[in-house]
Parts: structure tokens; C-alpha cells; sequence
């Protein structure tokens, strides 16, 4: 993804967006902040006095109403702390809920080309790992930002209330302050963004590997993977030393710069005209605040680190929130349609991608008719049918369905007159009825789903399950076979009743026994819906009504079987090879 679009302050901003609904929470933290910092800077300001009157003047009341004091401030501190550290955790927690609720809604309606430009493991590690690293950034980095901030803003001024001539030295030593930390900041977003991008390859890897550990099992392929997951990992590491030698150089820089202002003010002492005018209290507690000021100074510059985190971690975020979601600028509702599909002189090219993949592709299929898509793997068949849900807009030409273009339709009508059931199955870790009828908009009664069920050959295996259809299949239907996973598809397009059914391969995954049985289920499926069936096996598709040969993006030959083979031409090739196979 780009580098960061967005300048800090206008992501901070964005960020503010988020506390907005929750100012009430964050008005309290920040009371509670202020509060503590105040508390401490009073305390200081009482050193003076604690010298001046309670040791030199050795004033014994002054000394016993001290403990008490010091008692009673503390107290004070403490709740004030536990409002801020409440409040801020709680307005923290709520952004980020929020956030990632925001993320995995646009993940869900991004287009199909943003998903295959994009790893799963990139995408799952912002959903983890940088929101909560914006959490870090709006609760923990914020508070001590606010808090610190405060403290040393109360410090100074009480320094230049007590003597504005030894503390002048600051107006001097800010701007070289903020200097370094300007610089630094923006060392800490460059290595931020570096750290996060290597925290999505290592969920990448980790996830490809877990995918495929059988691949990786029966090819012996974990030394490498070892080694690819070694690269990204010690990435990560690398980015993680040079971000904390860059902290730790700049809080030494910080602190050694204040020291200069230490040493300012003790050598301003020594001379005898500034000595007269300081009384020891005033001089301790200059010098106390001092020492102070530098507790603060490491702590804000060790959750700058922190903060600029955050905010490259928002960054990445809101880019993704920006993204474009599928073009949904359609108006007509399709409701019901006979299912007349015509395809006129489609070109296609995938998005991203110099390659055509599509050449003037033009077909009719009409209503309630049998379209076969034949030819090579890569020839194009599954590109058409993703054409169809719009799951990829066409470069060029016009698919309309019952004469209606389908980019003037709204997407969720569209897609509801089409049931797909592709060569890869998707389920969900739930049980096999839930997968079944999934989607469905109303409750489905047991008696449908049986039926349904019964005509895709599901209860032929799900009987012999420990539950039946309420049998839970594990993650993506683990425990089933893969013969077994399509017929569950095919129970689901069974039961959605769309007016076309796109079938890519569907049965591929059977052998010859169960596809003739499932033939038969399939073939009740296709009557009065249009259908485009992309089959492997010729055989299944010997009855469609009209077969289109693709070769290379390119419709080669176009009729029915009988026709087709007369013509002897790609088809009758196909044909022949794969009769040559079954003798
Ligand atoms: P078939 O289904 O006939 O085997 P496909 O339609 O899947 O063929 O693929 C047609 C061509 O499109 C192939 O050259 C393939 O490399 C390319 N292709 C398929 N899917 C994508 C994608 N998501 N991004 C880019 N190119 C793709
Ligand atoms: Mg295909």
C-alpha cells in the first residue's frame, strides 16, 4: 500500500474523530490528568516553604501540619490517577471497537480486485495488530502526554514565578528540545511503518504456512518456509532495536540538554548580587524542579515513541478505509427475472493486470435454457462467471439480464438472482444445515431443508454423523471430504431457488458414482432456470443447449453437441480425447 497519504496532524484528527462520541469520558481523563499534574506541581511549590519557614525558621506547627499534607495530597493524586487511567482506557477501548468494527465492515464491501492485491495476513495483522496499537497511542501515550505535558508546563511556570531570571535559560533550551523531538518523531512513524508492514508478513507467512502444512508436509518444504518465516521475523526484530536505540538516544539528548540549563542556573548562583536575592527554599526548589523536569522529559519522550506508533498505525487504517467500495451507483431492482443473459462484445482484463483475459465475448442464454462452457484450464470459463455477480466490472462491452444492464442494477438484487456453486467451496465452522442455508433472508423448516438436503445426497453422508445436519464441520468443513463439501454447495443453491445458477466445476470434485447421482439432483436444478454450466467432464454437459467452446479468452466454436461434433472442430477434438481416456 502507498506510504502514508496523510500528514500527522490531519491524521490526529481523524483519530480525534473516533473519542468525539465519548468527550464526556475523555472532558473526565483529562480532568483527572490535569488534576494530577497539578497536584504534583503544588507539592514542589511547597518545598520552598517547608525550607524557608518550617527548617530555617524552625516553626514546629508548620512541621507537624506536614505529614498530614503530605498524606492528604497523596490521597488526591491517587484518585485523580484511577479517574484518568479509567476514563482514558474507556474512551480508548470504545474507538477502538469501533475502528475495527468500521474495518471489518469495509473489508466485507471492498471489491473483489482490492482482495486479490492484497495478502489475507496483511489485512487480518491491521485488524489485530494496529488497532491495538492505536489503542496504545489513545489511551496509555495520550495520558502520559496530557499528564506529563502538564506537569512540566506547571513546573516552568512556577520556576519563572520564583525566578524568572535563572529559569530564562529555557526560553533558550525549548526550541532545541522541540527540535529533537520533531526529528525524532518522525524517525519513529518511518520505523513504525516498517515495523507494521513486517508484522503483516509474519501473519502472511504464518498464515500460508498454516494453510497449507500439508503441502508443506508431503513436499518437505519446512526448511524453507522455516527459513522464509526466519527473514520476516528477524525483519521485525531489526526494526524493533533501531526503534528503541532511537528512543533511547533522544531521552539521553533530551536530558543532556537540559542539563545544560542545571548547570546555567548553579553557575548564575555563584554570583554574589543573584545569591542575595535567593533565599535557600527558592534556590532548593529551583533546582529540585530542575531535577524534576527530567523524570517527565524521559517519560514524554519515551511515549512519543509510542504515539507516533499510533498514529502510523491509524494511518495505515484510514487508508484502507478509504478505499473505494464496490460501485453500487445502480438504480433498477431485478426482482424475479425469467434469466435471459447476454453477453455483447465483452473485453475483459483483471484490474491491475496488463493481460487480457477476455476477447469480444458475445452469447445469448436464453430464459430457462442450458448454457455449457467448455475449453482449457485458463481458457477464461471462471472470468465469465465472475462477470455475472459483478464481481468484477467489464473493461469493455455490456452483460444485461432480462435487457437490463447489470451495472444500472442494484448489486444485493442482482446477486440475488444468481446461485453459484464453484469449483472452490467455501463453509463456515458451523453446523452443516447452518451452511446449507446460509444466507437465507427467511427461516427455512426442517421438512425444505430435509428435502433439499435428501436431493444434493447430503443425508446420504450427514446420517451417519454424530448429528445428523446439526453436525459441526470444523473450519471450512475440515472433516469432510471433498465430494462431500460440494454437495453441500450444492444443497445451498438448491435451497436459495435463484432464477440462474452459475455451475463452475461443481461437481469436479466427485467421483463418476455420485456425480450420475448428483446428475440427477443437478438436472431437476437446471429445469425452468437458466444455467451456465463450466464443466471438465464433457459427458455431464452432452444435453445442455448450447455448448461454447473457449479457447485462449476467446469463444471458438458455439452450438449444441450433436452439431458441434459434425462440425469436428475443438469440440469434437475435446471430445474425442477425453472418449480415448474412458475406453
Ligand atoms: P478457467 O476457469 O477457464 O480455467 P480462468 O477464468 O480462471 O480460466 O482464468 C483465465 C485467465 O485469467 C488465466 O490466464 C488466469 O491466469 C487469469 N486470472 C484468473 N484469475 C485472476 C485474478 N484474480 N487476477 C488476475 N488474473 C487472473
Ligand atoms: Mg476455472
Amino acid at each position: 500500500m502507498a506510504a502514508s497519504q496523510f500528514t500527522s496532524p490531519a491524521t490526529f484528527r481523524r483519530l480525534l474523530g473516533y473519542v468525539k462520541p465519548y468527550r464526556l469520558g475523555f472532558a473526565a481523563a483529562a480532568f483527572g490528568m490535569l488534576g494530577y499534574a497539578l497536584v504534583d506541581v503544588f507539592f514542589i511549590s511547597q518545598l520552598e516553604d517547608f525550607i524557608d519557614i518550617g527548617i530555617n525558621q524552625k516553626n514546629t506547627d508548620y512541621l507537624r501540619y506536614a505529614p498530614l499534607f503530605i498524606i492528604g495530597i497523596f490521597i488526591l493524586r491517587g484518585v485523580f490517577n484511577f479517574i484518568a487511567s479509567y476514563c482514558l482506557n474507556w474512551v480508548g477501548t470504545h474507538a477502538v471497537q469501533e475502528m475495527r468494527q468500521q474495518l471489518f465492515r469495509h473489508y466485507m464491501r471492498l471489491p473483489v480486485s482490492f482482495h486479490d492485491q492484497h495478502s489475507t495476513g496483511e489485512l487480518i495483522s491491521k485488524v489485530t495488530y494496529n488497532t491495538e496499537q492505536i489503542k496504545q497511542a489513545t489511551s496509555k501515550a495520550l495520558a502520559v502526554l496530557l499528564r506529563e505535558g502538564v506537569f512540566v508546563i506547571g513546573l516552568l511556570v512556577m520556576m519563572f514565578w520564583i525566578s524568572w531570571q535563572l529559569s530564562s535559560i529555557f526560553l533558550l533550551i525549548a526550541p532545541v528540545i522541540a527540535i529533537v523531538v520533531r526529528l525524532v518523531s518522525k524517525r519513529f512513524r518511518l520505523l513504525s511503518r516498517n515495523i507494521q508492514g513486517a508484522m503483516g508478513e509474519v501473519t502472511t507467512c504464518s498464515e500460508q504456512m498454516l494453510n497449507g502444512h500439508k503441502v508443506i508436509l508431503s513436499f518437505g518444504g519446512q526448511q524453507i518456509e522455516e527459513q522464509r518465516f526466519a527473514t520476516v521475523n528477524n525483519l521485525t526484530r531489526r526494526q524493533d532495536v533501531k526503534m528503541e536505540a532511537t528512543r533511547a538516544i533522544s531521552v539521553s539528548s533530551i536530558q543532556i540538554i537540559a542539563s545544560f540549563a542545571l548547570a546555567f542556573v548553579i553557575y548564575m548562583a555563584s554570583f554574589p548580587e543573584m545569591l542575595d536575592s535567593l533565599t535557600a527554599g527558592k534556590f532548593t526548589t529551583i533546582v529540585g524542579s530542575m531535577m524534576m523536569l527530567l523524570r517527565p522529559l524521559k517519560q514524554l519522550t519515551t511515549v512519543n515513541s509510542e504515539f507516533q506508533r499510533g498514529l502510523t498505525a491509524a494511518n495505515s487504517v484510514f487508508e484502507v478505509l478509504d478505499q473505494p467500495v464496490e460501485q453500487d451507483t445502480g438504480t433498477t431492482v431485478l426482482d424475479n427475472v425469467s434469466g435471459n443473459i447476454q453477453f455483447n462484445n465483452v473485453n475483459f482484463s483483471y484490474p491491475g493486470h496488463d493481460k487480457q483475459v477476455l476477447f469480444d465475448i458475445s452469447f445469448n442464454a436464453a430464459a430457462g435454457k442450458t448454457i455449457a462452457l467448455v475449453g482449457r484450464s485458463g481458457s477464461g470459463k471462471t472470468t465469465i462467471s465472475s462477470l455475472l455477480p459483478r464481481f468484477y466490472e467489464v473493461t469493455d462491452g455490456d452483460i444485461l439480464i432480462d435487457g437490463h444492464n447489470i451495472r444500472d442494477c442494484t448489486l444485493a438484487s442482482l446477486r440475488r438472482q444468481l446461485a453459484v456453486v464453484s469449483q472452490h467451496v467455501t463453509l463456515f465452522n458451523d453446523s452443516i444445515a447452518n451452511n446449507i442455508t446460509y444466507g437465507c433472508t427467511e427461516p427455512v423448516s426442517r421438512e425444505h431443508l430435509l428435502q433439499v438436503a435428501e436431493k444434493a445426497h447430503v443425508l446420504e453422508f450427514a446420517e451417519n454423523l454424530k448429528d445428523g445436519l446439526d453436525t459441526v464441520i470444523g473450519e471450512n468443513g475440515v472433516s469432510l471430504s471433498g465430494g462431500q463439501r460440494q454437495r453441500i454447495a450444492i444443497a445451498r443453491a438448491l435451497l436459495r431457488e435463484a432464477p440462474i445458477l452459475v455451475l463452475d466445476e461443481a461437481t469436479s470434485a466427485l467421483d463418476t458414482e455420485s456425480e450420475r447421482k448428483i446428475q440427477a439432483a443437478l438436472n431437476e436444478l437446471l429445469k425452468g432456470r437458466t444455467s451456465i454450466v463450466i464443466a471438465h467432464r464433457l459427458s455431464t454437459i452432452e444435453n445442455a443447449d448450447s455448448i461454447i467452446v473457449m479457447d485462449q479468452g476467446r469463444i471458438v466454436e458455439q452450438g449444441d453437441h450433436a452439431t458441434l461434433l459434425a462440425q469436428d472442430g475443438a469440440y469434437a477434438q475435446l471430445y474425442k480425447l477425453q472418449f480415448g481416456e474412458q475406453q
